[in-house]
């Protein structure tokens, strides 16, 4: 099976995304904050969530109190923006899913985003077919959980056993995996390079998702 972090791995980041979080810290906070005041890729949205809220101030029982509807907020205001959104998807990402899924590999997502924008994000782009169960950031703050947590519904839904990689472009990607007990792909085609990824615990790093033979064979 092959877990795929979607942001900067799979598709450049949808802007909407970003701005829903500045919309419910509006709505439900009453706090004016953008995301890029910390340094938030490879966080799960939840954990973005709480960290920013926290530098303004909220109190960390009033984040979790009313999680549930900030949340809701977001993916409220996402489902309206995804129709103008811009996504684009990074090169040679179908033609891998494609290939993967007639070698019969089992993929899934492992991504900090909540179910439904990440969801919404792939319909968006016509990929989201491919991806059978995940760990998403509706599921747990921490990215680790995440990737226990797709591959208990791997074994439920498809009774898969067998081994597990996940692809990421962030360190934070690479910890998850690690602490999941899973194999690394470090992609460097966020703001990490192969160097750094590896650092963090890559076992494998490429620099793109283009060569689909080279990826082939580190799961083989
Ligand atoms: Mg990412």
């Amino acid at each position: 099976m092959v877990l795929f972090d979607i942001d900067k791995t799979l598709l450049k980041s949808a802007r909407g995304h970003h701005l829903s979080f500045s919309e419910a810290f509006k709505k439900v906070f009453e706090v004016d904050a953008d995301i890029d005041m910390i340094e938030h890729d490879g966080m799960t949205d939840q954990q973005i969530i709480t960290e920013i809220l926290k530098k303004n101030g909220i109190a960390e029982e009033e984040i979790k109190s009313r999680m549930a509807y900030c949340t809701a907020v977001m993916v409220d205001y996402f489902n309206e923006v995804v129709k103008d959104e811009k996504i684009i998807i990074l090169d040679g990402v179908p033609e891998l899913l494609e290939e993967l899924e007639k070698n019969n590999i089992l993929i899934g997502l492992l991504t900090g985003n909540l179910e439904p924008i990440a969801r919404a994000k792939l319909v968006k782009v016509g990929l989201n077919d491919y991806f059978k169960l995940g760990g998403f950031g509706s599921d747990d703050m921490s990215r680790a959980e995440l990737v226990k947590i797709a591959m208990v519904r791997a074994k439920d839904k498809f009774n898969f056993n067998g081994s597990v990689f996940l692809v990421g472009d962030t360190p934070k990607d690479m910890e998850a995996g690690k602490a999941a007990g899973v194999k690394n792909i470090g992609v460097a085609t966020g703001k990490y390079s192969m160097d750094q990824l590896k650092d963090a615990g890559a076992n494998f790093v490429i620099p793109n998702l283009k060569n689909k033979e080279e990826f082939l064979n580190i799961i083989r």
